[in-house]
């Protein structure tokens, strides 16, 4: 059957990312952007689906006869938290709905992101190993958690292919973060480049693992593309990029704006970003589907900052 992919939540920080390569690779034709909302300058025609309305997705999955399903839709750990019964509601509603209509339909494979959010302090710090005990600390590691554990029942119970990797913050330059614990790591691109200081909203030494944007895009699509037999793990891959800490990220800025500043004001977010590991045992992915980080932390500066460079002259030059 010819491809024709679904991207749910196409809007957010990955989403427009992934579509973007996704088109690269397969095409307009075979990719279907979707979302609940539209983005500025979005560079795709993007349908409205609401992934809460089980009618509107599959009326949407049967008419474009779609045959993969990337369902990134989610509220993030620290919105999350914000409205804990609310982003339950969102973040299992969504699944259900996508693998339910998986299922009943020509849907031939599903990819569901999860996050380090499964993991608690309570777990190994450094390279915490994938199949750690999990009792996450926020709702939204809740969500995620047992969403892992939904895709790994509907692959037992009905044979849908469910595929997932468990992301650490992603950084890049397409899209703003959606409320997430490490969207310090982004914005602090954005301020260094328009010439401001940055206030930081965890402490200088909290290191989290992190991945680059265009290793995160990869490692969707290569998980995705692996032949079935190679997964062996139906709850959810560790994939790993570096670890780092803002100080880390200050400190590279520096090279190139000596100017820079930071200070640190934590708040609520501290508290999530404790419970997570300072980095991730990775190498069940990198033996089961050939799983590695191009990027590291001098790598994605030189392309963050050329990029948000171009995109604020740009801005200032249209103003
Ligand atoms: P985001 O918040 O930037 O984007 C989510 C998108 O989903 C938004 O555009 C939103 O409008 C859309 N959406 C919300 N409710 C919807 C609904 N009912 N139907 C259709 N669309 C809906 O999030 P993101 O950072 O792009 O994350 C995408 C996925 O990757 C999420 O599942 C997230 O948990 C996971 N993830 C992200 C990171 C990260 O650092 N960004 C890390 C780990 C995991």
């Amino acid at each position: 059957m010819e491809k024709s992919i679904l991207v749910i939540g196409a809007c957010g920080q990955l989403g427009t990312a992934l579509t973007k390569r996704l088109v690269e690779r397969y095409g307009l034709s075979a990719v279907w952007p979707t979302d609940i909302r539209q983005a500025e300058n979005y560079p795709f025609p993007v349908h409205t689906v609401n992934a809460l309305n089980r009618e509107e997705l599959q009326e949407f999955v049967a008419e474009k006869n779609i045959t993969e399903i990337y369902h990134l839709a989610a509220v993030l750990s620290a919105n999350g938290e914000k409205r804990p019964i609310e982003s339950w509601h969102i973040n299992m509603g969504s699944l259900l709905n996508v693998l339910e209509v998986a299922r009943t339909s020509a849907v031939e494979k599903v990819f569901f992101p999860s996050s380090i959010a499964v993991f608690n302090d309570s777990n190994q710090k450094d390279r915490t190993p994938e199949d750690s005990y999990l009792t996450p600390g926020t709702v939204y590691g809740l969500s995620k958690a047992a969403g892992e554990n939904w895709a790994k029942y509907y692959f037992e119970k009905y044979g849908l292919d469910v595929r997932s990797i468990r992301y650490p913050g992603i950084i890049g330059y397409d899209a703003l973060p959606g409320g997430g614990t490490t969207d310090y790591a982004v914005d602090i691109y954005h301020k260094a480049v328009k010439g401001e200081n940055f206030d930081c909203f965890l402490e200088k030494d909290t290191a989290l693992p992190m991945l680059f944007m265009d290793d995160a895009t990869k490692a969707a699509i290569m998980l995705m593309e692996a032949p079935a037999e190679n997964i062996k793990v139906r709850t959810s891959y560790n994939i790993g990029g570096f670890s780092l800490r803002p100080i880390d990220f200050y400190e590279e800025l520096k090279k190139d704006f000596p100017n820079f500043e930071i200070t640190y004001s934590a708040d609520y977010r501290q508290q999530i970003a404790n419970q997570w590991p300072n980095s991730l045992d990775d190498s069940t992915a990198k033996k089961d589907w050939g799983w590695e980080a191009e990027f590291d932390l001098a790598a994605m500066s030189k392309i963050m900052i050329e990029k948000l460079t171009a995109y604020y002259n740009h801005e200032v030059l249209n103003a």
